[in-house]
């Protein structure tokens, strides 16, 4: 067996281009055609992946087949747990490549990767691991026509060859998101990272390897979309569900190559989430809550709002607050003194978000702070760096208020009534999340339950716990994951029905 060498990369010019290959049935194997993974925050090529051909996406789902009628299907629960709790342990023990991997792939500060990505990574093992023991199953006595009675039960059993298909915006951390509870669940998993973020899972794949993770239940091929890897995975006969976290339109292209094999989707989509800010607020910690969740990674987090709502009495200085934790961003390097704002994660990325702040003007937004690209010096003037950027005065229907950004930006508008307030977070195409801030309890409770989004906060944003569901209303994706969800969604479910 032959493993890839991800050595140390920051990222700057000259480093060496770590080779990025697929793993398939527990080996790393040569072949598909190269292409260069850049680091965001310097624009220089950092690693080289190789795209998977069809030949190597029938190996891994081949492998995938047989692993889970064999050896990892058949494991005994309480050893696929160990197993997985050791994935946790040897990605915290190799801590440091993962970071720097996660880094060189992101560009993003190394505090932000440090203090989420990696450790909620390894976390995705442990507590599916853990969860998947204290899952009660189904039973219920029934009445049967004769006068006697019947039992049934439930069991669960793995789905069989599950694809992952993860973005890269947070890439380690989404993608186990849905590894971890499908192989908890017994499944094989053919995993294809972002084109744009591979090296993580790459190294995740020798981790596998070092504990014992029976060769061909995970694999990693490396590709594109349409056409690539990804599309090959949606539509291959021997996968029976997709994993998907990624744009709407995306998705249903997958559900499009899903269809003729009738295979079990779970999306988690795209937002355009709103927050709803009322007078009686903690005013100091909604601002700090919403200029964290407004620009934390760049604003390239789905969960970040980008339509904020506040009570007309406080609007003023709301803004006025707003801009002042936005100014206080400091772009840069990773590694460098005071970075807290890394960069878009390409340059197509960039050129998106900068045609958005240009529309906003064309739309009629008043500009409060930002709109285009810091003056940065050094390795980060290479960066595809873009201002964090706040807008005021566009009309509900705009595009700048209705579609997906994705990038370090927020609207603020005013409003009069509560009523108001959830009618105008609630008129979207995209139902995701919600941030209410107020200190009136009742209608913390009113206003958080009639968002319609999968995960409504109060008073919080981003504040997860991991047995909670999670997942979006209208276009941002349907199914739900975490917790019991997760194993639900990645486990066949029999149910025995017994006359006694
Ligand atoms: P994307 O949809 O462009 O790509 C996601 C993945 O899908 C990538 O691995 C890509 O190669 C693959 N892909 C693209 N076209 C495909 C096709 N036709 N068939 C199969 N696979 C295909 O998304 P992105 O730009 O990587 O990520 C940003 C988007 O993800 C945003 O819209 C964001 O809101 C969303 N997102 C949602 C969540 C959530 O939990 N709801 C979390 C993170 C990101």
């Amino acid at each position: 067996m032959t493993t890839s060498t991800l050595v140390s990369a920051k990222g700057g010019a000259g480093t060496q281009r770590r080779p990025l290959r697929n793993f398939i049935d527990g080996e790393f194997v040569d072949g598909g055609l190269p292409f260069e993974i850049r680091n965001p925050a310097t624009g220089a090529v950092h690693a080289v992946a190789y795209e998977a051909d069809a030949t190597m996406i029938d190996s891994a789902v081949a492998a995938g087949r047989r692993c889970v009628d064999g050896e990892w299907g058949q494991m005994p629960l309480v050893r696929r747990r160990a197993l997985l709790a050791q994935v946790a342990a040897r990605i915290e023990e190799r801590f440091d490549e993962f970071l720097e991997a996660e880094i060189a792939d992101t560009g993003k500060p190394r505090s932000m990767a440090a203090h989420l990505d990696i450790p909620r990574g390894a976390a995705n093992f442990r507590i599916f691991a853990d969860f998947i023991a204290s899952l009660p199953d189904e039973a219920f006595e029934m009445d049967t026509p004769d006068g006697g009675r019947a039992i049934n039960y439930s069991v669960r059993k793995p789905l069989g060859v599950v694809g992952v298909i993860s973005p890269w915006n947070l890439p380690l951390l989404l993608m186990t998101w849905k590894v971890a509870p499908a192989m908890a669940c017994g499944n094989a998993v053919v995993v294809k990272p972002s084109e744009e973020t591979p090296s993580t899972t790459t190294l995740l794949a020798e981790v596998m390897n070092e504990v014992g993770i029976p060769a061909g239940a995970f694999n990693v091929v490396h590709g594109f979309g349409p056409g690539s890897a990804g599309e090959m995975i949606t539509s291959h006969p021997g996968i029976r569900a997709i994993t998907f976290t990624g744009e709407t339109r995306t998705g249903a292209a997958i559900m499009r190559s899903a269809a003729a094999t009738t295979k079990a989707l779970s999306f988690e989509l795209g937002g355009k989430n709103p927050a709803i800010v009322f007078a009686d607020a903690d005013f100091d910690a909604a601002v700090a809550g919403l200029a964290r969740a407004a620009f934390l990674n760049t604003g390239q987090v789905c969960l970040a709002p980008e339509r904020i709502y506040v009570e007309r009495p406080i609007f003023d200085r709301f803004v006025a607050a707003m801009k002042e934790k936005a100014e206080a961003l400091r772009p840069g390097l990773p590694d460098a003194d005071g970075t807290d704002l890394g960069p878009l994660i390409s340059e197509e990325h960039r050129q998106k978000v900068l045609e958005y702040y240009r529309l906003a003007i064309e739309e009629g937004a008043t500009l409060v702070t930002g709109g285009g690209v810091p003056a940065l010096e050094g390795l980060a003037a290479g960066g595809y760096f873009v201002e964090p950027t706040i807008w005021t005065g566009l009309p509900q229907n705009a595009r700048v208020t209705r579609e997906e950004i994705f990038g370090p930006c927020c609207h603020i508008a005013p409003f009069d009534s509560e009523e108001e307030a959830i009618g105008l977070a609630n008129d979207t195409d995209y139902g995701l999340a919600s941030s209410v801030w107020t200190r009136d309890l009742s209608r913390a409770h009113r206003v958080g339950r009639a968002m319609n989004v999968g995960i409504s906060w109060v008073n919080s944003w981003f504040l997860r716990d991991l047995r909670t569901a999670f997942g979006g209303a209208k276009q941002s994706g349907f199914g739900r994951e975490g917790g019991a969800h997760s194993i639900a969604f990645y486990s066949e479910i029999t149910n025995i029905c017994i006359k006694v």
